[in-house]
């Protein structure tokens, strides 16, 4: 059926508008004084401890995927004393924190799931479920020997650079004050969770709680999916939508006397197609290498040129591979930014009208699949998949309450006022995701302060500076290990990290072996990376077209600096090659080491 694109194009642009607020990030409230219970750890108890006041050779602050595998590639190289700082009480970041039922990855475990061939575990599932993912964290974590000076339930409060003993400062909210030689951040995009700013939010006298801190003793089950057996008499309301709706919507449905869905923005669901990974050919294409290969594939099909074969298969790759084919049409000399512009665009029209079509196929419902349907672009929001939760509007204690954009009006002491309508509820379930788009600062609860008292707040107040994403101008012997300025590969973050990792590895090694004390980028590597990043095409994702989101600053103008937020212009496969050379040159182009 031919795509009337203009037609399409306004109904975005009105479901966008129709959910357009003036106040932005700021609808949202943080978890702070009296909604800080709503982040505390529900899963272990803390314990005392007494503070730490000695050295390490290198610290990390984060213990989800990028401390992990930094941790790993240091710790092989032959230094014993990493210490991981971690807010939770475990290692795993998002996969400790995130237990709510049906947590499971997105990106196919096979390329998600970092150091697979080292630890020798086979994924269970084409897409793994979060017990197994928090069980891989810990894997990597006692292999390594990462737990031995670990310090758990530990947020930092400060990080100085200390000429006087060439190394970082540490102080945490646990009374810890020590220094590292080298210093490593990894704490995630998405680790602060955020409540509604739904007025009356504090009246509620039934019980809440955040997806990222599920309450099993409330809901009974578990987290490998035993049902949630102690909401069988219990109304049941969530708020959100989001990645994190879709995947426990479903399980909710199934145990709830009664579940209401509060949306405000449907997501599109794609097809899921999860299946187990049979042992007989994974001991078959598990050879030496097996993951890089994996991990070069992936990027290639997705983000890259693309490969001959798509050895994981998914809608990632899928949407790639349908805009490739389009480009593949123009003779090359129509191959100009706005043709290639246009075939993108096309791609995403026809896949989004096959996830709309799909609504109907699968939700009885007919009003029902009418809202369920998302009228964007794939990526102005994660793209989800699922095979359940379209579904989960078909059981009949499930109702869909759509707010045509407008959002829960109000929270009462009894429930939920929607649409002029109050909903009684038992339980109050917020899927309303994390903090994005807020100072980094903020988030993270610490400033750094570099050489010459230089606050990483000011150094990056125009935007972001460094070079590779990593390396900072003024913060020696730090090293960031997160995917902006460097490869920026969003739909397998975790490929970014253990590139970033085996590169902080070779580094620490390098300063060792030429008795350096400290690595610093200089300025002029600094600024003639953060130029070349500049020639690229731009950011990606987070158009004011889109509907508002986090990806998009909620559809306000995120201000000059977010056009620093991009990375290597000829893209992810491209940059993982030219960092590989880069480190194994052995020069380390741009690094000064004193
Ligand atoms: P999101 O930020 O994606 O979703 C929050 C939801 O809350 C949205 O549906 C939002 O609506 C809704 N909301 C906020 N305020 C209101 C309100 N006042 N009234 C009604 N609804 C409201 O959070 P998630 O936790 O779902 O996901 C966050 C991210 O975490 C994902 O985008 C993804 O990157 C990651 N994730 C990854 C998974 C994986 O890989 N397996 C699984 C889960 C999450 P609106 O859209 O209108 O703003």
């Amino acid at each position: 059926m031919a795509i009337d694109k203009q037609t399409l194009l306004s109904k975005y642009r009105a479901e966008r508008d129709k959910r357009l607020r003036p106040d932005g990030n700021a609808q949202y409230i943080r978890l702070k004084d009296r909604f800080a219970h709503y982040a505390e750890d529900p899963y272990i108890p803390v314990k005392p401890r007494a503070p730490k006041t000695d050295h390490v050779t290198f610290a990390f602050v984060g213990g989800g995927f990028a401390g992990l595998v930094t941790g790993a590639r240091v710790a092989e190289a032959g230094v014993e004393d990493v210490r991981i700082i971690e807010k939770g009480g475990d290692f795993g970041g998002t996969w400790y924190w995130n237990r709510y039922p049906g947590a499971q990855c997105d990106t196919a475990s096979m390329v998600y799931m970092p150091l697979l061939e080292e630890t020798g575990h086979r994924p269970s599932e084409k897409y793994a479920h979060a017990p197994e993912i928090l069980a891989q964290c810990k894997r990597i974590g006692v292999q390594f020997g990462l737990y031995r000076n670990a310090l758990f339930h530990t947020e930092v409060t400060d990080l100085s650079w200390d000429e006087s003993v060439t190394a970082w400062r540490i102080k945490t909210n646990r009374g810890d004050n020590f220094t590292a030689q080298f210093l490593g951040v990894g704490t995630g995009p998405l680790h602060v969770p955020k409540l509604p700013g739904i007025p009356g939010i504090e009246e509620f006298e039934g019980h809440s709680f955040h997806t990222s801190r599920w309450d099993y003793a409330y809901t009974g089950g578990d987290p490998n999916g035993a049902p949630l057996d102690k909401l069988k008499d219990k109304r049941v309301a969530i708020i959100g939508t989001g990645a994190t709706a879709v995947q426990c919507v479903p399980h909710l449905a199934r145990a709830a006397q009664k579940l209401y869905v509060f949306q405000r923005t449907p997501s599109s669901v794609d097809v899921r197609a999860n299946q187990p990974i049979d042992p007989d050919w994974f001991a078959e294409i598990a050879k030496p290498g097996w993951q890089q290969r994996w991990l070069e594939n992936f990027t290639e099909n997705q983000a890259g040129g693309g490969a001959d074969e798509d050895l994981v298969q998914d809608g990632w790759t899928d949407l790639s591979r349908r805009i490739r084919a389009r480009i593949a049409t123009l003779p090359p000399e129509q191959r100009t930014p706005a043709a290639m512009w246009a075939a993108f665009e096309d791609s995403d029209f026809e896949k989004m009208e096959e996830i709309r079509a799909r609504v109907d196929t699968v939700v009885r419902d007919t009003e029902a699949a009418q809202k369920l349907k998302a009228w964007y672009r794939q990526l102005c929001k994660r793209p989800c998949f699922h095979d359940e939760y379209l579904q989960a509007f078909n059981e009949p204690s499930t109702t869909l309450v759509d707010t045509d954009g407008k959002g829960v009006e109000r929270i009462t002491r009894k429930g939920i006022i929607a649409n002029g309508v109050e909903y009684e509820v038992d339980c109050i379930i917020y899927a309303s995701g994390f903090e994005v788009g807020t100072e980094f600062t903020g988030r993270a609860g610490f400033d750094l302060t570099g050489r010459d008292s230089l606050k990483l707040s000011e150094a990056w107040a125009d935007g972001m500076r460094s070079m590779h994403g990593t390396h900072v101008h003024g913060f020696p012997n730090l090293f960031f290990v997160q995917p902006t300025q460097g490869a920026n590969l969003i739909s397998n973050v975790p490929h970014n990290l253990t590139e970033a990792a085996k590169t902080v590895a070779m580094i620490i090694g390098e300063a060792q072996k030429r008795g350096a004390r400290e690595v610093e980028v200089s300025k002029a590597a600094q600024e003639a990376w953060v130029e070349l990043l500049l020639t690229g095409p731009g950011r990606m994702i987070g158009s004011q077209d889109c509907t508002p989101g986090y990806y998009n600053n909620e559809g306000h103008d995120p201000g000059p600096a977010a056009r620093y937020a991009i990375g290597y212009p000829q893209g992810a496969s491209a940059y993982f090659r030219y960092l590989e050379g880069w480190r194994n040159s052995g020069q380390f182009e741009g690094l000064e080491f004193r």
